[in-house]
């Protein structure tokens, strides 16, 4: 890219958010692609006149948070939403917080603590993630089933289009949406409808209280059964999680397969709960069952959990997911059994309970593809499937129906097209992934 060029982006941004050197990129980047230049802008103008200058360049942009994890970069830019990360607006009546995109997940909960609210939402890197990234990949995580995956908390954004445009859809209002469901449609997109300058998003009063009850299975099917016992009580708490012998090590030391149960509510109901699902562990077969009641004990419980959660994502390329819903999880372990021997001794194993959803370290050199069909076929027998665009393409694969598959990406690719018809924005987001 000549010197004209980059200097056309200084006199955008700034002289010092545009970087070039290959070891000051170095810190914005993962994988081996080599971009031209990092740029941070300052704002939505900004970000709105990179865009159009980039379609006048010809010149495709990848965006990101914090650091550009793609492997293709080395045709263009990369966006990092870094300097955008104020709150902008805190507005108690409404229960809403409108925020700048770069902000991340950590230090907004911060915020919202400090503000006497609640964000459910949590991505399993808390500390890396910003808000953005979470919007446009569209998380969902345990406490999904009692408050809806990380689309529920958007109520509206601020866009700029792949052609530089800025648009401006929703409000602080629930009731803001009749017809297509834009606002949701965008959450997931990967930045290929447009890059997120602003968010409004809802908040939760803070929950009165905080418990969790842990307890020791001797093995992955009884603890799942108490779970079974649980939900046909309609016994619903925050988070209903059990993880393997081997996982449970880096947690809390102990023997057998550990079940972790939060519960965020009331005083009074939570404390029923608790006693309730401490009798169900106990009469489940488990050991050391235990409330934990204490505020620091419970702190450290959830960082465990998610430590433990972001080792397990941490390596996308051992891991394999799969969903087949709460009460079809016996028979899946069952027959995961089957095909992958010991549960509790296996690398790592999750169990999701109230989503009916589990998480598989694989051990090294397995055969992940051939096993995912194998996953994916049995998930589907019980209703499921594998998770994620993968999921879909093994859908596909699994009933050798690969005209679905296409037809599928088909469609999304062309609706992608209409946004950004130069495809200047994020290439190296693949549906055929
Ligand atoms: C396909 C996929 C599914 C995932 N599912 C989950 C999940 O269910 N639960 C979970 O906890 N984590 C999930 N993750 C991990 C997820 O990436 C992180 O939890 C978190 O959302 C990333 O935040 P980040 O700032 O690091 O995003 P980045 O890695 O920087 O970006 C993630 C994606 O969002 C885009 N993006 C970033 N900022 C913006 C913006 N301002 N406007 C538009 N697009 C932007 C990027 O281009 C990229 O496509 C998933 C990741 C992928 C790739």
């Amino acid at each position: 890219m000549s010197k004209a060029i980059i200097s056309q982006l200084k006199g955008i941004v700034g002289e010092q958010y545009v970087i070039e050197s290959p070891d000051e990129m170095a810190k914005y980047l993962k994988g081996s692609g080599k971009p031209v230049a990092v740029v941070l802008p300052g704002n939505t103008a900004e970000v709105s006149a990179v865009v159009k200058w980039a379609n006048e360049q010809n010149i495709t942009i990848t965006v990101a948070g914090q650091v550009a994890d793609f492997k293709d970069l080395n045709k263009g830019i990369v966006l990092i939403m870094a300097r955008m990360n104020q709150v902008l607006d805190i507005d108690h009546q409404n229960l809403v917080f409108v925020v700048e995109p770069g902000i991340l997940h950590q230090e907004l909960l911060e915020k919202v603590i400090e503000a006497g609210l609640d964000f459910p939402p949590e991505p399993y890197e808390v500390e890396t993630s910003s808000i953005g990234g979470c919007f446009a990949i569209g998380d969902s995580d345990s406490k999904s089933f009692q408050f809806g995956p990380t689309r529920t908390f958007l109520l509206g954004f601020e866009m700029v289009l792949p052609t530089g445009e800025i648009m401006e859809i929703g409000n602080k209002c629930i009731k803001n949406v009749s017809g297509y469901d834009f606002i949701h449609f965008a959450v997931g997109s990967q930045g290929t409808f447009g890059i997120f300058t602003k968010l409004f998003l809802k908040l939760l009063p803070k929950p009165e209280a905080k418990k969790a009850v842990i307890a020791r299975f001797a093995s992955v099917h009884k603890a799942n059964a108490a779970f079974s016992t649980l939900i046909k009580r309609n016994i619903h708490p925050t988070r209903l999680n059990l993880l393997n012998n081997s996982l449970a090590q880096a947690i809390l030391p102990g023997e057998g397969q550990l079940v972790m149960v939060d519960l965020e509510g009331f005083t009074e109901s939570s404390k029923t709960m608790a006693n309730e699902i401490s009798a169900v562990m106990t009469l489940g077969g488990a050991s050391d069952v235990k409330i934990v009641e204490d505020a620091g004990e419970y702190e450290n419980l959830i960082n465990g959990w998610l430590k433990v959660r972001s080792i397990v994502k941490g390596n996308p390329d051992n891991l394999l997911e799969f969903a087949v819903g709460p009460l079809k999880m016996g028979q899946a372990l069952t027959q995961l059994e089957g095909l992958i021997g010991d549960l509790g001794a296996y690398p790592g194993l999750v169990v999701e309970g109230l989503l009916g959803y589990v998480n598989l370290i694989l051990p090294e050199g397995t055969d992940k593809g051939a096993l995912a069909v194998k996953i994916n076929k049995l998930a589907m027998s019980l209703g499921g499937n594998v998770c994620g665009l993968l999921g879909i393409k093994l859908r596909s694969e699994s009933y050798n129906d690969t005209d679905m598959w296409s037809e599928t990406t088909g469609l999304l690719n062309e609706l992608r097209s209409q946004f950004d018809p130069k495809g200047i924005l994020n290439p190296g987001v693949s549906l055929k992934a």
